[in-house]
């Protein structure tokens, strides 16, 4: 008679890993299997800004209108390659249905619950399980160099404040006397208190430590092939042999369509896409602004760790393409060089692409796969997967120990894209 083992998280990023230690507390034995290394996906080169003022999601009002512009600028903040590809397509109609104030403030909610029970419970697992991720509660601030775009950007100010979120607007020339690292003439910037910083690439490590030091095992190199359901629970299918488990959990990030034969949910295939983002990471400069920065006129994030400076973002639909385009990495320069004193670090670190697993709402998918009985999902969190780590974790945990989570699982139900 094979081995079972109790539950096997298949993906080991800041999802997988989250979703493992959350179980592990919990009193359910874990064995995590990634297909290739701890954290060799989007969790390694992100910005690591932990924000529940990002509950607006990317499908708002006039993005259509502003995607199409943008498909002619190949340097755009947002950016989709024009090409032949069905799935992309049908996907990026399902996209634009939602691009209205309905659906928007709908899938802003339904991030919000995510994002601020993850806030709150990411520091709590910094605290007790001592994750040495330089993690900083600094909060993070917008800063705006056109004055028509920071008009613009107070407009969902008045729902993040009815989502818990705590506001300061500050106006351009208060914000270059507080803010030393900027080039004076900012128009106004906008200050989100409740946010953080943690280093994305080692707060993934300090989860695979503890998940191990509580007893969970991480089986790098082997990715799954297939799942099924037997009797007693699942069965994945890998190189290495099959694993034989009560439960299962796909948290495969962007690579999670991929797997949709092998796991028998073929919708999936359409209801997700790569949103590949780029970073730039150098020694730091000697003058960092006192928290992360997002860049508004250009969407680029700036972020600095006492390891580390980093610049990064842009959203690029163009499959699973890992070539790193030189002149996206241009443009995140580029950007820094309109806004701060020292825009780059005297030596580059990393050059990084990645893929945000982009659900068609840009609402993360968890909970029990569609006509399965054993198997989980737990994906599609775009461009939040470090922020919403923790929560999507402790939210799998009770949903697969079947007790009344923490926050209403309906809009995360993946039922409602099958
Ligand atoms: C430029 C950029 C900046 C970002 N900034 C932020 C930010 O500031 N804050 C934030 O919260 N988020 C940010 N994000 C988004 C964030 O990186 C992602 O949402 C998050 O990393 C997704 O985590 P994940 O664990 O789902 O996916 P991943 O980290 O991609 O992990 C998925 C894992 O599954 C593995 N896998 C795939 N297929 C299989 C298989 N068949 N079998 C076994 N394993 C498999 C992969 O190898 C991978 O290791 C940013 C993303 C980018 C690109």
């Amino acid at each position: 008679m094979a081995q079972r083992d109790d539950v096997v998280v298949v993906g080991a990023g800041v999802v997988g890993l989250a979703t493992a230690l959350a179980l592990l507390e919990d009193g359910r034995g874990v064995r995590v299997i990634e297909a290739r290394r701890i954290g060799s996906g989007s969790s390694h080169g992100n910005c690591g800004t932990i924000t529940p003022s990002h509950a607006p999601p990317l499908a708002a009002p006039g993005r259509v209108g502003e995607a199409l512009r943008m498909m002619l600028r190949p340097d755009a903040p947002l950016y989709i390659r024009p090409r032949v590809d069905a799935r992309l397509w049908r996907w990026l109609w399902r996209f634009a249905g939602r691009c209205n104030r309905r659906d928007w403030e709908a899938s802003a909610r339904a991030k919000s619950l995510l994002l601020n029970d993850s806030r709150a419970r990411l520091a709590d697992w910094i605290a007790r399980h001592g994750l040495a991720c330089e993690f900083s509660p600094s909060g993070e601030d917008y800063v705006f160099r056109a004055p028509a775009a920071f008009e613009r950007g107070q407009g969902e100010l008045d729902l993040l404040r009815e989502l818990g979120v705590e506001v300061d607007v500050i106006d351009g020339p208060a914000y270059d006397a507080m803010e030393p690292a900027v080039l004076p003439g900012t128009a106004g910037a906008i200050r989100f208190r409740g946010d953080a910083v943690l280093r994305p690439d080692r707060y993934v490590d300090e989860l695979a430590r503890v998940v191990r030091e509580r007893g969970g095992s991480i089986d790098e190199d082997r990715p799954l092939q297939r799942l099924e359901e037997d009797g007693a629970g699942v069965v994945l299918q890998t190189p290495a042999g099959p694993l034989h488990a009560r439960e299962a959990v796909i948290a495969a990030g962007a690579w999670s369509p991929q797997l949709a034969r092998a796991i028998d949910a073929p919708w999936l295939a359409l209801a997700m896409q790569p949103g590949k983002g780029y970073s730039i990471t150098y020694d730091p400069p000697s003058r960092v602004p006192l928290r992360p920065l997002v860049l508004r006129d250009w969407s680029v994030c700036v972020t600095s760790w006492p390891s580390g400076f980093r610049l990064g973002s842009t959203m690029e639909f163009s499959g699973f393409d890992e070539r790193l385009q030189p002149r996206r990495l241009a443009a995140l320069e580029r950007a820094a060089r309109a806004s701060l004193h020292e825009p780059v670090g005297p030596r580059v670190r990393e050059r990084w692409c990645g893929w945000r697993p982009m659900s068609c709402d840009d609402v993360p998918i968890i909970g029990r796969l569609p006509a399965h009985r054993h198997a989980w999902l737990a994906t599609g969190h775009g461009m939040m997967g470090v922020g919403m780590s923790a929560g999507t974790g402790q939210l799998v945990a009770d949903l697969v120990a079947g007790r009344a989570p923490a926050m209403d699982a309906a809009p995360f139900d993946p039922a409602r894209l099958g």
